[in-house]
């Protein structure tokens, strides 16, 4: 069953994601989480780094759409900070949030080119899987989290050592 979840590339950040990787597999639309993988939690300011990493993806003529689990105020703020278009209050890892993200790139045409990238396994993964798309989960930017996230990321741990294993048999 969890083999079902398994992300498809692991990261450090998303700046170490390899993009001609991605490329080279046909992926064209990227639906990116806000919280920890390019925003810190709670936190509005984004890095310079994280900026210059958005526009260098774009330039290569990937197509992004953000998707959050957070509230209107918040990512609407980060919507219009960085011009890309932003899902909120997304309910990952509930389907909806993703269908829109991909209604909105390519009017739900083009899923198998289609990546997601978070930093959550519970939201992110698990949501990305049941729609069968790729999936880039990243280390999060923060300790700092939501109580219930911090309780996820217990189950996360042992999730993860079991992938490792798993690619080492
Ligand atoms: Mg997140």
């Amino acid at each position: 069953m969890l083999k079902k979840f398994k992300p498809d590339m692991i990261c450090k950040s998303v700046l170490d994601i390899n993009l001609e990787t991605l490329a080279k597999r046909g992926i064209r639309y990227l639906i990116i989480d806000i919280d920890n993988t390019l925003v810190a939690w709670r936190e509005f300011e984004v890095k310079d780094e994280i900026i210059n990493w958005l526009e260098k993806i774009q330039k290569m003529g990937f197509k992004i759409c953000l998707v959050s689990n957070n509230q209107k105020y918040r990512v609407e703020k980060i919507e219009n900070m960085l011009g890309i278009p932003a899902i909120y209050n997304a309910k990952k890892p509930l389907k909806s949030g993703f269908l829109k993200a991909s209604q909105l790139l390519h009017q739900g045409k083009k899923n198998h080119q289609t990546a997601v990238i978070g930093d959550q396994f519970f939201t992110d993964v698990i949501g990305a899987k049941r729609l069968n798309l790729f999936v880039v989960l990243v280390r999060p930017l923060k300790e700092k989290e939501f109580f219930v996230t911090r309780i996820n990321r217990i189950f996360e741990k042992k999730i993860l050592k079991y992938y490792e294993k798993d690619e080492k048999e």
